[in-house]
């Protein structure tokens, strides 16, 4: 998986906030020449987070729709991205769909979830997951991801929970929700 540069993850941070950034915004903000403001636009596009509009970027249209998973509206604070190697773009309504999601999915070539505290766009397979927490806004159990692991132990210690890497995360998930299936069976 491919890592944004630090100006790149600013620029998404925006994208993410706003919902679309102009050249001229970007200029404005960074101070960086039009060449550059393409370039930098062309790397959010071609790591799947943006989608090119006349004069600028918008986040991609699966921002904007169902969740490939449980088809609830994805919410944008705890979106889950799933680009495929093929080229097609998925987003799962939180991180819970989006783990579970991705251990179907053979060719994935960037997942990019969102920081429950922050907002920003993170690598999923870097980033820290607090599974079980009592705080659930979208899918149950509540799947959370965060940045720093500091952030996702102080987290799980205020509102239960417990912290995994990605890989743990989506073992984890899915050993879960093969217990709650085997719960409702009866
Ligand atoms: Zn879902
Ligand atoms: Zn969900």
């Amino acid at each position: 998986m491919k890592n944004l540069s630090p100006r790149q993850q600013k620029l998404l941070n925006w994208l993410t906030q706003t919902g679309d950034l102009s050249i001229a915004e970007i200029r404005a903000r960074t101070g960086v020449s039009q060449a550059t403001a393409y370039r930098e636009i062309h790397a959010l596009i071609a790591a799947g987070v943006a989608q090119k509009v006349p004069g600028g970027i918008t986040l991609p249209e699966s921002a904007a729709s169902l969740c490939l998973h449980c088809r609830r509206p994805v919410n944008p604070r705890l979106v889950f991205h799933i680009h495929a190697s093929e080229g097609s773009r998925h987003a799962a309504c939180c991180a819970h769909c989006g783990l579970l999601a991705l251990s179907h999915l053979s060719d994935t070539h960037q997942a990019m979830t969102a920081d429950f505290l922050y907002g920003a766009l993170l690598n999923a397979a870097q980033a820290w997951y607090v599974l079980e927490s009592d705080v659930a806004p979208c899918c149950r159990p509540s799947a959370l991801a965060f940045d720093a692991q500091s952030d996702a132990e102080r987290f799980a210690a205020a509102f239960g929970g417990r912290v995994y890497a990605f890989s743990a995360a989506q073992a984890e998930i899915t050993r879960l929700m093969a217990l709650s299936h085997i719960g409702n069976r009866k």
